[in-house]
């Protein structure tokens, strides 16, 4: 401020006038750099060519297909994690042996894509809970219900808790709707799951995330979820890494539900 104003008034009006010159050009370079395109422009790395089926439902060429109608080859016991797979294989579907119990893929998966399809049977019976429940269980943490279930119920005309309905987090996410359709009819759940990463002293660092679309409404919107899903107490986390994909032989006594068409893309 001093040495200012020891200035003569012309060397004032030059220093103003080279600051408002350079506060042009400022402006001016910043206008320059809007207008090239190139410069907020990525041109690598490439993203790698998938080449899509030929509707929605079928798998795209980088997918491994988990249950192609043929055989259950891809599926174990979740008892033992070992014992083949023995549900029912007829006409394309895979349809849960009850005596049998959960079954749950040979590998394991992090991050995914994963599609899905099911089918109430026609003659179901049974109410609330005990009416085609089943379940995708989206990381196994363990034999049984251990894991994170996106809930399969018949919900067509049927009432139980919001929480336990289908396409929930079961009892931790109540779905953004019911879009079921009846008995009989094949139905398709979508889903993107991001798996629980923990710390080397087993906390937790980022929790599960999932995306989920039934029959291509969206019913879970990238949900965080609270921890594993428990039908008793609240839910926590436990650590674990990649993890096998349950589908659920539930015990209630209505018919046993069918799966087909089930295929995965892994996910950074
Ligand atoms: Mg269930």
């Amino acid at each position: 401020m001093i040495r200012i104003a020891c200035l003569s008034p012309f060397r004032v009006i030059c220093l103003s006038a080279i600051c408002l010159i350079s506060g042009t050009q400022a402006v001016q370079a910043q206008a320059d750099s809007l207008d090239d395109h190139k410069l907020t422009e990525i041109y690598t790395p490439v993203p790698p060519v998938v080449t899509p089926g030929k509707t929605p439902s079928d798998a795209p060429s980088d997918a491994i297909v988990l249950f192609d109608g043929k055989n259950q080859d891809e599926w174990v016991s979740a008892k033992d994690g070992q014992t083949p797979a023995n549900w029912v294989v007829a006409h394309g579907a895979l349809t849960v042996n009850k005596q049998f119990g959960t079954i749950q893929t040979k590998r394991t998966f992090s991050n995914y894509q994963l599609h899905v399809e099911w089918k109430i049977p026609k003659d179901i019976t049974g109410e609330d809970q005990a009416r085609g429940n089943s379940g995708v269980f989206l990381a196994s943490t363990g034999a049984g219900d251990n894991g994170y279930e996106l809930q399969v119920l018949d919900c067509y005309n049927n009432k139980t808790y919001t929480n336990g309905q289908t396409g929930s987090i079961y009892k931790q996410s109540v779905p953004l709707a019911n879009a079921c359709k009846p008995p009989g009819e094949w139905q398709v759940y979508d889903i993107v799951w991001t798996a629980p990463v923990f710390n080397q002293d087993g906390s937790l660092a980022s929790p599960a995330r999932v995306t989920a679309f039934h029959n291509g409404v969206l019913l879970q919107n990238n949900f965080e979820l609270k921890g594993m899903t428990r039908y008793r107490g609240k839910p926590y986390y436990k650590a674990h890494g990649p993890s096998p994909i349950k589908l659920q032989a539930h015990g209630d006594k209505s018919e046993p539900i069918s799966f087909r068409n089930i295929w995965i893309r892994p996910l950074p």
